[in-house]
């Protein structure tokens, strides 16, 4: 299959596990991941209509950006450490790895220097993992209170990465859970927030995502074939 069968395939799932759940297709964005995807194969996705693309890494994206920048809107959504923030505000429309106030404090103080405000996303370490990042369910409502206060970053909604398994169910839980987590910071009626994105699902498990209430589905494999 081609890379634009590929896109075509799962933007068609996309779309069926939308109808399942009774959901509007048209409120599932498909985020095309390029990490490790040289820029022929990118332009490939972009002809066929990848519109948004997700690298997790800064230095690999500055590179494909300076090569392919305007064709498409770049999203980062792996983790950011704090000596790059000033890059990834540069790149990015949308980060999805927020996960310590000092991360978005930094990210703020680049967005007022670059005069941009910085939509990012909360990343959320669902399942308590030791070795994942993400701010753990207990202390996600405290980050987004402290941080909805900067200027110069909004938070636009939730990211996950569930435990990795084999049976795409078994993901289910934790989308649901960050769906839950999403509606009690909603409750908590924060000023200057709206949450309106959960970024979840990957290749392995993004129908389920989609039933669970993704709005944002990271999908790269599927599209590109094993890295
Ligand atoms: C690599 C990656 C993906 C895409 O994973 P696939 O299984 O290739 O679809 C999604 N999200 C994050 C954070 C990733 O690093």
């Amino acid at each position: 299959m081609t890379i634009a069968e590929n896109l075509k395939a799962v933007q068609d799932r996309i779309a069926a596990a939308a109808k399942r759940a009774g959901r509007d297709p048209a409120s599932v964005k498909l985020l095309v991941v390029t990490k490790t995807v040289d820029p022929a194969r990118i332009r490939e996705a972009v002809k066929a209509g990848a519109a948004i693309l997700g690298e997790n890494r800064v230095q690999e994206a500055r590179d494909k950006i300076a090569q392919l920048g305007g064709l498409a809107t770049w999203h980062l959504i792996g983790s950011l450490q704090k000596n790059k923030a000033k890059y990834a505000v540069k790149l990015f429309d949308l980060i999805h790895s927020v996960d310590s106030l000092e991360l978005a404090q930094e990210i703020d103080q680049q967005a007022a220097r670059a005069g941009k405000i910085q939509r990012v996303l909360i990343e959320v370490n669902i399942a308590g993992e030791d070795a994942k990042a993400g701010i753990n369910v207990g202390t996600a409502v405290d980050l987004a209170r402290e941080a909805a206060k900067l200027r110069n970053i909004r938070i636009q909604g939730l990211m996950t990465m569930p435990p990795y398994s084999e049976d795409p169910e078994n993901s289910r839980p934790y989308f649901q859970r960050l769906r839950e987590l999403a509606g009690v910071i909603i409750k908590e009626n924060i000023s200057g927030l709206s949450l309106q994105e959960l970024s979840m699902g990957m290749s392995g498990d993004f129908e389920v995502a989609v039933e669970e209430g993704a709005t944002m589905v990271r999908v790269g494999t599927a599209i590109f074939g094993s890295r």
